[in-house]
């Protein structure tokens, strides 16, 4: 795999590969000037970062070109699919913000017609029932090196083989008994030619069909007629179907029917995440992550939930591009987008992770000040709010250091810094409690000279902190979250281990007693906010009366280094 950095060389727009062979086919009117795309998910799992790169790419070209994209569930394996799965589906696609109007579609409703193409390609000689086993038709099937030797079952006539796909269509045979083959050619290099399976029997109950069914179509002889019946102009898929394509094209061909235009792309691949359903399954059911929808997990519904946007997600499916090579992207290149994204619309409000008491001695009590603070800096029409200021207040631990290491410029004893938005506070006291310690309080003097953050005779503190004040404060349980693997590729298993022996046991970090401003009072789950200093949070659904519970979606950048380097400028 190769290593990409969008970031650094792609622009926003890049063309690709794919919309010039669009281009190309409206210039040579190839489909008479029609651009008809679709997204085919298969309801086997929820869909993940991957998959929203295939949809914004296809609702993307077909808006882009004035024309249509079917949401189209690819529903032939009745074993592995769920209407959960379809529901979910339905809704992160509605979420990602693209709309197939009247055109959703399954492959469980052309059923029919495959089976009554399935008929014509035994009528014309060209498939037949094979009583082989799975595991004798991997054996006949050969290599890579060596062909494959016909099945013993290749030559039944036309009547016997219309005769026993009938039967067992009607339910006469035991679910891996028999299957209907494609007669292509066993010596063929290419091994989805070497008579591929067209149905198998499997007596299961599908989610649409209910019982109808015994006999199912597999994906390969679904796909591209699918594709054909809804009139796909660009069928858009990922790398590893370019072997596939021949046989798709062999249908097509045998059935003489309309033929879609197969280009595939790169799948996309992210450092610190798995993005098979498989694996995604296994981390949902062994109980790895909450849910589906864990904000840990690269589902669209976890970052949903995390406070990802879809503004977001679509700049970055965009700026990744596609190629014709399989690469991975930066995970941190994901969150620079949603970064981004949430500086512009995100209000500013403050809030206190880890709390540490602070009583202002010289602050009359029982006093209390509004003080005006900035929505967003970004964005001057998000306006100003009033934040409550008074005697007791609470700053984050870590904004305090009894002995202040070199380049430390927040508070420590007899040091000076401004409150943001309030006043130039100074250390005079600290509280350790007797037993352990620990600083448990501090004592401050104000300058009510410098009300707002600025002191009339010019004086410079070297760091801005954020603060809450005690009596207003909100209570709130906050989680943070990081990497939930701790290897770059933990889909990579040639190390002999399991991916999930690459987890991150600290992927999820609970703090329970936050302290917010009184102005989140009201926030509701899917609010997004930026805690002043500390990142991007957003209001979790856990949340209920008197229960508030965030998630961070993303981290500021370099936090610190830009907190010193502003500090260093006001000093
Ligand atoms: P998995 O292998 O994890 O089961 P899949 O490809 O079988 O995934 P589908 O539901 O069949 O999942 O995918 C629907 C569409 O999304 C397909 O066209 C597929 O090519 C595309 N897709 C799936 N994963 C990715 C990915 N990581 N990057 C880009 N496109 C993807
Ligand atoms: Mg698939």
């Amino acid at each position: 795999m190769s290593s990409t950095s969008p970031e650094a060389s792609q622009p926003d727009k890049p063309s690709h590969f794919i919309r010039e062979i669009i281009l190309e086919d409206l210039r040579t009117n190839r489909f008479g000037g029609r651009v008809h795309t679709r997204f085919p998910p298969e309801p086997n799992g929820y869909l993940h970062i991957g998959h929203a790169k295939s949809i914004c790419l296809n609702f993307g070209l077909a808006a882009e070109f004035g024309g249509k994209c079917n949401l189209r569930f690819d529903d032939t394996n009745p074993c592995k699919e769920e209407v959960e799965y379809v529901e979910s589906i339905i809704e992160d696609v509605r979420w990602l913000g693209f709309d197939w109007e009247d055109r959703l579609y399954y492959a469980s409703d052309y059923f029919e017609q495959l089976y009554q193409w399935a008929i014509q390609l035994i009528k014309a000689g060209k498939a037949y029932v094979c009583d082989l086993s799975p595991e004798e038709i991997r054996q006949y099937r050969g290599t890579l090196t060596e062909p494959g030797r016909n099945s013993p079952w290749r030559d039944r006539s036309v009547e016997e083989n219309l005769d026993l796909f009938q039967r067992m269509r009607a339910g006469e045979f035991p679910d891996g008994s028999r299957t209907l083959r494609a007669k292509i050619d066993m010596a063929s290099p290419n091994l989805n030619l070497r008579d591929p399976v067209m149905y198998r029997i499997l007596h299961a109950t599908h989610h649409r069909t209910g019982d109808k069914w015994c006999i199912y179509p597999t994906y390969d002889f679904a796909h591209g007629q699918c594709d054909s019946i809804e009139g796909i102009t660009h069928s858009i898929c990922t790398l590893e179907f370019e072997d596939h394509r021949p046989l798709y094209d062999w249908y097509l061909d045998q059935l003489g029917i309309y033929h879609p235009r197969q280009i595939e792309f790169d799948r996309l691949n992210l450092t610190y995440t798995v993005l098979s359903k498989r694996k995604l399954l296994t981390l949902v059911q062994k109980g790895y992550v909450r849910g589906w929808d864990d904000p840990r997990m690269p589902t669209l519904s976890g970052l949903r939930r995390r406070g990802y946007t879809p503004e977001g997600i679509r700049t970055f499916c965009s700026r990744i591009g596609v190629s014709k090579t399989n690469g991975i992207v930066e995970l941190s290149f994901l969150e620079h987008c949603i970064r981004e994204d949430l500086n512009k619309r995100a209000p500013r409000v403050m809030a206190v992770l880890r709390p540490l008491r602070v009583v202002i001695d010289n602050y009359p009590e029982g006093q209390t000040e509004e003080l005006d603070a900035v929505n967003n800096p970004e964005d001057p029409s998000m306006g100003t709010r009033k934040v409550p200021f008074s005697r007791v207040l609470y700053i984050e631990r870590e904004d305090f250091r009894e002995d202040p290491p070199k380049h430390y410029y927040r508070l420590a004893p007899g040091r000076e810094v401004r409150l943001r938005y309030a006043y130039f506070i100074r250390c005079t006291g600290v509280v350790k409690d007797p037993a352990t310690g620990e600083v448990v309080e501090l004592h401050c003097s104000y300058d009510p000279a410098t009300r707002g953050g600025n002191a009339p005779d010019g004086r410079k503190v070297k760091s801005t902190i954020h603060w809450v004040s005690a009596a207003h404060a909100i209570p709130a349980e906050v989680r943070l979250y990081d990497n939930l693997f701790l290897k770059p590729n933990p889909a990579d298993e040639s190390e002999g281990k399991d991916f999930t022996e690459y987890l991150n046991p600290e992927s999820l970090v609970v703090l329970e007693d936050c302290k917010l401003e009184p102005s989140l009072q009201t926030a509701q789950p899917g609010d997004r906010f930026q805690f002043e200093r500390l990142g991007y949070f957003c209001v979790d659904p856990d949340t209920a009366p008197g229960r508030l519970v965030f998630n961070r979606t993303v981290q500021l950048r370099d936090t610190l280094a830009k907190i010193e380097k502003a500090g260093k400028e006001n000093g």
